[in-house]
């Protein structure tokens, strides 16, 4: 028995889609219908139902009563015949997560269009997507790695899915998209772009079939697909990802994409967009097949709450940087400048002595997705010192085992014993089975790193594989770190120890960070600087005032709280060395064997 749903592209000007659910064997007793709070991947609740409009049930030519019984659920007047429901989304969120329809094109995730019969998730569910009634769009085609049943030259007609879950990970893009396709692992991949760009296809293809078949490679195999999809939305300055089994939903800048001038190093750019590319290909593994227990399968009415988010996120995220140096995409001091910036953010904020990685996990819902002005004091990222903690285990497993055992075969023992076989990892059972794979015991190591807030051991274990870990302090707002600075004369010896942005009467601190001047002084988020020792002071001309006092010198801020002006005495600090570079000592053999050189 199928559950059909039918999308209509029904007023673009209003971002309206139009859709036709039939459930042909309701529940006797009232067939609930519900739309998820969240989508898989994006661990915060957002109540897509909140964009449904105008539900409509019938059967027999009957309109039937719905009756609303919590924010995302109906519960549908009792009837033993078929029924067919109609309602309206609204769709105009320019992001991966959810929908957006204009005249430019159409996009969804069926987590915000495809009501769930309760009862019937199981059902094979039928997804015909209509082609658009007005003229105007008659160039449009559809691109989705849903399975196709019977469609037309440009997509339109019916897709398939095995069941809800199935239904509701394959995202779908409709409009005037460019197209290109490559192979890898005999396995058709395609890119699709939506927006206006000049990207080179043929440096496109050349780059990311390599770092696909990297993944493809350290895994043992690409798990079974028909085809993989890359869909991105081109914008002016846009940037996230969202992984799926078979695709992915990308957002990037058209600033990151090659030209047909680009060089053969790619620039940090383009570097950033062929990470996302390969951040989201790994977790055709690393999440999708292999994941947590508590996600097989997923409750997506609430929270979901697991301490293994380092693992999905944080090793995706070392993994995402190492192919494109293993791939030799990029080269070897481009990789050591990528992790030079990810050990830079990581330091500047304290919340890593406040939060571990483990606990950063288990509160993405509430602390990492929702975070304010206090996050660099608060909490740390399971993304960047997951994947700091991913590298300093990958060295600690090969400096162990004299390099015969690294964190790729821990990670191909979890494809072929969990995600292959489709069963879940229970928590702690990632820290477990490293021990067991490679022979080490690493109950320290987790206990203190993954549990505790202890620093890593990153500059022991980076310069046992001939790496030098540099630090020096911060330039400038830009300044990301992962190089040495561009002018020496031009670092800072003090800082206040705040984040500040240009404001139309002055600068305005956006975050200050624990126990720097700022704080002690008094000085908080959203007050707004002035002048200091009674000189107006703005964004251009402030770091070469401070730069020109000297520690332990006295400043008098006058700054807007809200709308009261207020004095604090400032005694200036050094500036922290938190910003990271790296650099190559030697060329050794471990190096070479870590990095495929
Ligand atoms: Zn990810």
């Amino acid at each position: 028995m199928n559950t059909h749903y039918t999308v209509e592209l029904y007023n673009p000007h209003a971002h309206i889609f139009k859709v036709k659910l039939e459930v042909n064997k309701p529940n006797p007793t009232g067939q609930i219908l519900s739309l998820p709070a969240w989508i898989p991947g994006s661990y915060m609740i957002r109540d897509f139902a909140k964009n449904i409009l105008n539900l409509e049930a019938r059967s027999d030519n009957r309109l039937l009563s719905i009756e609303k019984i919590d924010k995302s659920t109906w519960k549908t007047e009792a009837v033993d015949t078929s029924i067919t429901y109609e309602y309206e989304v609204y769709a105009w969120d320019l992001s991966v997560r959810s929908a957006h329809f204009d005249m430019t094109h159409a996009f969804f995730n069926g987590t915000s269009l495809c009501l769930m019969p309760h009862g019937l998730e199981d059902n094979v569910c039928n997804l015909t997507i209509q082609p658009p009634a007005d003229i105007k769009y008659a160039e449009w085609k559809v691109a989705t790695s849903l399975e196709k049943t019977k469609i037309d030259d440009q997509g339109f007609g019916i897709y398939q899915a095995e069941n809800y879950d199935d239904l509701i990970d394959h995202p779908v893009e409709i409009g005037t998209h460019s197209e290109f396709d490559f192979t890898v692992e005999d396995t058709n991949h395609k890119m699709a772009f939506t927006g206006i760009h000049r990207a080179d296809e043929r440096r496109l293809i050349q780059d990311i079939s390599k770092i696909c078949q990297t993944h493809c490679t350290m895994f043992g195999e690409l798990p079974k697909i028909n085809e993989y999809l890359f869909l991105t939305m081109v914008t002016g300055d846009g940037y996230g990802g969202l992984e799926h089994r078979s695709s992915t939903s990308l957002m990037c800048s058209r600033n990151d994409l090659p030209l047909a001038s680009e060089p053969q190093e790619p620039n940090e750019k383009y570097r950033n967009f062929l990470g996302l590319c390969s951040h989201e290909y790994f977790h055709t593994w690393n999440i999708k097949r292999i994941k947590p227990e508590i996600f097989l399968p997923y409750d997506l009415t609430t929270e979901s709450y697991t301490r293994q988010l380092w693992a999905f996120e944080g090793i995706t995220s070392y993994y995402d940087e190492l192919a494109l140096v293993r791939s030799k995409v990029i080269s070897v001091d481009s990789y050591l400048e990528l992790i030079g910036q990810t050990i830079t953010r990581v330091l500047r904020g304290k919340g890593r002595f406040n939060q571990s990685i483990a606990e950063s996990s288990f509160e993405a819902w509430t602390k990492f997705y929702k975070q304010d002005e206090s996050a660099p004091n608060t909490i740390v990222s399971y993304y960047a010192k997951g994947a700091l903690l991913a590298l300093c285990l990958d060295l600690t497993i090969r400096k162990e085992t004299n390099n015969t055992k690294s964190l790729d075969d821990v990670m191909r023992f979890l494809w072929l014993n969990y995600g292959k076989e489709s069963i879940g990892v229970p928590e702690g059972k990632i820290e477990e089975i490293t021990s067991e794979v490679t022979g080490i015991n690493l109950d320290n190591f987790f206990a203190d790193y993954l549990y505790g807030v202890k620093e890593l051991p990153l500059e022991e274990l980076l310069s046992d594989f001939g790496v030098k870990l540099n630090l020096r302090a911060t330039t400038s707002v830009d300044d990301k770190g992962g190089k040495p600075a561009a002018d020496k004369s031009s670092t800072p010896s003090v800082s206040i120890g705040a984040r500040l942005i240009a404001d139309n009467i002055g600068v305005k601190i956006t975050q200050v960070f624990s126990n720097e001047s700022a704080e002690l002084a008094g000085l908080s988020a959203g007050d707004i600087i002035i002048a200091i020792n009674d000189l107006q002071v703005n964004k251009s001309t402030l770091d070469k005032i401070i730069n020109s006092y000297s520690e332990n010198d006295e400043l008098i801020i006058h700054a807007f709280r809200r709308d009261e002006l207020k004095a604090f005495n400032l005694k200036l600090k050094q500036a922290e060395q938190t910003t990271c570079y790296l650099s190559i000592v030697t060329e050794t053999k471990e190096q070479k064997e870590w990095l495929f050189l």
